[in-house]
């Protein structure tokens, strides 16, 4: 219900966990009335998981909440399509590179498509466009000139490439609360660094080898290293320091503290006191998605992916508000009894709203709204409490006698924040067809309508046998099911 009167610019002060502090503050923009986010995208070697996709849930309600506070919000997300190696700490093969030869498809084939199919994914999820995807091909060059920059102060060649040395920045790795140097389990699997934490700016193409993705540089003919890519696309479209970086928390290890020891190099500054000098004012992480049936791993044949969820019959609007219920920080474990809970409450929602949905969005002045709104900023303010300001747009939306442009209007402004689509999605779009089902919808309608008529004309053996014939087919009839399903589909 985007198309509402404007949100009340609410009064709670936005506070937001910053990593690198691990303590919430206030969000102060660098640029006053703007907000500038970079958000780590995907490695666009393979379908994206579930747990991935959280990743973006969470960053497009950051950005929403930011929208919804009245900052202009500039949000870039990149495309990494080269350089992301098989291990995070700078060892083993280009993930592109590898897909590439065990498809027999070029690496920038692999690139287009699994860049497609995340977007879709996005779409589905009702994730909102970045203001530009940077796709870090096209960066290249500007990174070239950013490692010029330090390479003479902060890098030393190898045999393989431009090295970061680790020791040359103050307070390396406080992101992770890491020991410097050997911290984290890393092994020196690179011969001739100075420090196992020392990773790779640039990677030479070996000698009589060439790659698919090379470009030639003043360390020889190769590729960028992973990290270097995000700090010169973050630096290049939002300036430094910007606002907020966020990723998944596995980037808080290896990945981050690598970008924040380069942008502390780049720019010339100090140690990490200051938390403008790591390149942004603050760095935020969403935990993880875990399954405890291993369907998460990409090596794993069958994982899960978004496409599952739907040929399985849920819509992937459920699985956006499986994310909300839990906070960003805390683990989710994932479970499809879980989403198949989070389908039905959002269809409630979905149809509590449905009443409202076409009245002309009114001024909300009704105190019963007002309170509730001030109740879902304070909520969404406090760190993005979405599970709270769950349980208080589904308040307004099953609110009985109140003014229907005002109930539309505080709807909208909370589902702004929200992004489950109640304006658009009705209580039959959430019906999806599993994959797997024998009959079709139409088949099934055709039935009912039968069935409706049997009844009618007080036919119930016939009416029984109609059942059960879409008994047989898989299909459960719900008669005064309170939900409105009707019918639906059994596993
Ligand atoms: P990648 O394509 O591997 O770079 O991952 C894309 C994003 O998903 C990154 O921000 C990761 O930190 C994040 N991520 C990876 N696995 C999970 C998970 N299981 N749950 C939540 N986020 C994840
Ligand atoms: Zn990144």
């Amino acid at each position: 219900m985007t198309d509402a009167s404007a949100p009340p610019i609410s009064a709670s002060p936005l506070k937001l966990f910053n990593s690198l502090t691990r303590s919430l503050e206030t969000f102060e923009p660098v640029h006053p009335g703007e907000a500038r986010v970079y958000s780590c995208g995907p490695t666009v070697y393979n379908f994206q998981h579930i747990g991935n996709m959280r990743a973006y849930v969470f960053a497009d309600t950051l950005g929403r909440t930011l929208a919804f506070k009245g900052y202009k919000l500039r949000h870039i997300i990149n495309i990494t399509d080269v350089g992301h190696l098989t291990s995070d700490a700078d060892a083993g093969d280009d993930k592109m590179e590898k897909a590439a030869a065990l498809q027999g498809k070029s690496a920038w084939d692999i690139a287009a498509f699994y860049t497609a199919e995340f977007k879709r994914d996005l779409n589905w999820l009702n994730v909102r466009d970045p203001a530009k995807w940077t796709v870090a091909t096209d960066y290249v060059a500007r990174m070239i000139e950013f490692a010029k920059h330090i390479a003479h102060t902060h890098c030393y060649e190898l045999d393989s490439g431009l090295y970061f040395d680790i020791s040359t920045v103050a307070d390396y790795g406080r992101l992770a609360r890491a020991v410097t140097d050997d911290g984290e389990g890393r092994i020196d699997e690179v011969e001739g660094k100075r420090h196992a934490a020392d990773f790779a700016i640039w990677r030479k193409t070996p000698a009589g080898e060439t790659r698919q993705m090379e470009w030639d540089s003043p360390w020889g003919r190769g590729a960028p290293g992973w990290h270097l890519e995000c700090s010169v696309m973050g630096e290049a479209e939002l300036g430094m320091p910007f606002d907020i970086h966020t990723g998944g928390i596995d980037h808080r290890e290896i990945h981050h503290p690598n970008e924040i020891a380069q942008n502390q190099a780049y720019r010339g500054c100090g140690g990490l006191d200051h938390a403008e000098h790591s390149g942004a004012r603050l760095w935020m992480h969403n935990n993880f998605l875990i399954d405890r049936g291993g369907k998460m791993s990409k090596s794993s044949g069958e994982f899960l992916r978004l496409q599952l969820l739907v040929d399985r019959g849920y819509h992937p609007l459920a699985y956006r508000l499986m994310c909300l219920q839990a906070h960003y920080r805390s683990e989710l474990e994932f479970s499809w009894e879980g989403l198949g809970a989070a389908l039905t409450r959002l269809k409630r929602l979905v149809m509590a709203a449905a009443p409202v949905r076409d009245a002309e969005p009114a001024e909300i002045t009704d105190r019963r709204l007002t309170d509730l709104l001030a109740k879902f900023d304070a909520a969404i303010s406090d760190d993005l409490g979405t599970a709270v300001a769950l349980t208080l747009i589904e308040e307004v939306a099953a609110m009985k006698k109140i003014d229907a442009g005002q109930k539309r209007a505080a709807l909208a402004a909370m589902d702004a924040v929200l992004g489950l689509n109640l304006a658009i999605i009705a209580r039959t779009d959430l019906r999806i067809r599993p994959k797997a089902a024998a009959i079709a919808n139409d088949e099934i309608e055709a039935i009912l309508t039968r069935r409706k008529e049997a009844r009618a004309s007080k036919d119930f053996a016939a009416s029984d046998a109609l059942r059960d014939e879409l008994l047989a087919a898989g299909v459960e009839v719900m008669d005064g099911d309170p939900l409105g399903w009707d019918w639906r589909l059994g596993d």
